[in-house]
């Protein structure tokens, strides 16, 4: 077994050891909201929002971006599992800041193992040959925080599918200090209609 698996694997029989009253956990998260959020591993949305099991729906991708696949967990969350709010938080030193669609296509065109950046450009340690996929993919890189946060509060706000009830707010985690700090172009055009 791997290092890494093996780790996991301990500290699940750890967790699980002291479950207590957890098992008795309802379906429906108990404080009906949901997080959008980047899977940035500084990231963590129970600490930051202080969640425990059972309180909230989070929901990760790379970006926090309100994809497709997002809106569609988010209407689940809603439809049939109750949430009433949402938040979509950003965040700063985003690694999807780091990239545009072309580059990113362009390198996994080259080589398929993991590319290295330099502070200002990505290179491929190696050149196997890669494939072309990446060039059909649309990868929601940002250029700025509190743009991307804006655009996807407002497209998920615009879904045909999003209860006009449902108050959208979004903020940006500071990486450095921990802090949520709201956007509020993006909080206004995500406010719930009466
Ligand atoms: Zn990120």
């Amino acid at each position: 077994m791997s290092k890494i698996r093996e780790e996991v694997i301990t500290a699940n029989q750890g967790y699980a050891s002291s479950f207590g009253a957890k098992s008795d956990l309802a379906l429906p998260p108990a404080r009906r909201f949901a997080i959008l959020t980047c899977m940035d591993a500084r990231l963590d949305p129970a600490k930051y929002a202080g969640l425990s099991e059972g309180d909230a729906h989070v929901v990760r991708n790379a970006g926090g971006r309100a994809t497709d696949d997002a809106i569609r967990s988010l209407v689940i969350s809603h439809k049939l599992l109750g949430t009433l709010e949402w938040f979509v938080v950003h965040h700063t030193n985003c690694g999807m800041e780091l990239f545009a669609d072309e580059v990113m296509a362009d390198l996994l065109d080259d080589d398929l193992g993991t590319a290295s950046f330099d502070g200002k450009t990505w290179s491929n340690p190696h050149h196997h040959g890669g494939h072309a996929a990446g060039h059909f993919i649309k990868w929601h890189t940002i250029k700025s925080q509190e743009t991307s946060v804006a655009q996807d509060v407002r497209r998920i706000r615009e879904h045909p599918l999003v209860p006009k009830s449902i108050p959208i707010y979004g903020y940006v985690y500071d990486v450095r200090t921990g802090r949520l700090n709201e956007v509020k172009a993006a909080s206004e055009a995500g406010v719930a209609a009466a």
